[in-house]
């Protein structure tokens, strides 16, 4: 059997007062997703461990397989694929910023004035070859951005050059250990580059006009190196794609080599068209064994506090999988669940364990015919995120047995 994962992300949630006490969950109208609870198992999922609260990084690490706790290498590398960045492991990843400094280079303003326009015109000409290195620079949200060296001999033994104040001057970076003499190197090379490219951008020429903070040099910190992580498809010995509109969700499927399905079109927000996500999971299962899809509505609408919006997303994906996802039930192990709370009373991801669904022909039931936190406690699920690749397997008789 084939196996398809939907993660909506920051699916679980605590009683809200809009709701007379209920979830987001509880309060929505959901009969596919009961159907499935009614003929499958549900149960609840510590994404991580009980009392760790997850990231979307280290969750969705955990259930492909890849401890977090072993693999995660801080947020430098995970942010980086958060722009949209492919990265390969071995590349070091830093947080970067735009600023302003003034004429004797001293910083004026860290974060550039917020700049929120240009920054991607800007970026592109920071992409550049320093010796045999490759600098990768791309633009985040307003003054954040993402600065990766790729290349032979190329660590995380540096300083920042971010003075983390105002007046003062970018430092000049430094080895912590004989290996980072190089990347050392690289980097001031690269500031002073920057500083002579930014200069001359339109953009900036733009800003000083207009009496705005220049996005005129770079500071950057945080470095980490990105995972060598072992490819999934030899792993499990299946052949796995995803559908993900949010870069840094996709930038881990990338990472452990799961195939791109993401149709055009689609957004990693509450707007995103749920249907199309899900015929494009239908029809790529023509072609794989596995597949993940990833619906950020869920923890969009928990961090904006807006429970009416996350209920009324989840109904939105419950309509969608009607003439989809219920059309492939007899041939397909299908897995229901977030990689953690963002409760809209928190507005934050909460460590409360996370409802969970899986539903396979000839599955054992557990009598649950409704899915939500509150009625999991009743079902038969009890996991542990690492947990979730094999039993999922297992369902899909893709495990082998332990023992004699
Ligand atoms: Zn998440
Ligand atoms: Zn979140």
């Amino acid at each position: 059997m084939k196996i398809l994962l939907i993660i909506a992300d920051g699916l679980g949630d605590r009683p809200l007062k809009e709701f007379e006490g209920k979830t987001s969950l509880e309060a929505a109208r959901k009969p596919n997703l009961n159907t499935l609870a009614i003929e499958g198992m549900v149960g609840l999922i510590d994404p991580i461990q009980p009392g760790i609260i997850p990231g979307s990084d280290t969750s969705h690490l955990n259930y492909l397989g890849y401890d977090p706790f072993k693999y995660y290498t801080g947020r430098g590398p995970f942010e980086a694929m958060g722009t949209g960045l492919t990265l390969k492991g071995g590349d070091v990843a830093f947080r970067a910023n735009f600023a302003t400094v003034d004429s004797n280079g001293v910083v004026k303003d860290r974060r550039a004035g917020r700049i929120r326009e240009g920054t991607s015109d800007l970026a592109k000409h920071l992409n550049m070859k320093i010796e045999d290195v490759d600098v990768l620079f791309k633009e985040g949200t307003e003054h954040r951005a993402a600065l990766v060296l790729r290349g032979e001999g190329i660590t995380t033994d540096v300083s920042d050059n971010d003075p983390h104040a105002e007046d003062l001057k970018p430092r000049d970076i430094v080895p912590t250990s004989e290996r980072g003499a190089k990347t050392a190197r690289i980097l001031n090379e690269f500031y002073r580059r920057s500083l002579a490219i930014l200069r001359d951008e339109p953009v900036n020429k733009k800003r000083r006009a207009e009496g705005l903070n220049e996005a005129n040099a770079i500071l950057y910190r945080g470095g980490g190196q990105v995972p060598n992580l072992p490819n999934f498809n030899q792993k499990y010995n299946l052949t796995g794609g995803y559908i993900a509109g949010v870069a840094l969700v996709s930038g881990i499927c990338r990472l452990v080599g799961l195939k791109d399905f993401t149709p055009p079109g689609v957004t990693g927000s509450t707007d995103t068209n749920v249907k199309k996500k899900f015929s494009a999971a239908v029809s790529a299962m023509n072609e794989v064994d596995f597949v993940l899809v990833n619906l950020k509505g869920t923890d969009i609408a928990g961090h904006d506090g807006n429970g009416i919006a996350k209920k009324e997303f989840i109904e939105k994906i419950d309509e969608a999988m009607g003439d989809t996802i219920m059309k492939i039930r007899d041939d397909t192990v299908i897995c229901f669940t977030g990689d953690h709370s963002t409760p809209a009373s928190a507005k934050e991801h909460t460590s409360d364990p996370v409802p969970i669904l899986i539903r396979y022909p000839g599955c054992r039931r557990d009598g649950v015919g409704v899915f939500d936190e509150i009625k999991a406690v009743d079902g038969y699920l009890r996991l542990r995120g690492a947990d979730l690749m094999n039993v999922l397997l297992s369902s899909a008789n893709r495990a082998e047995k332990y023992g004699a």
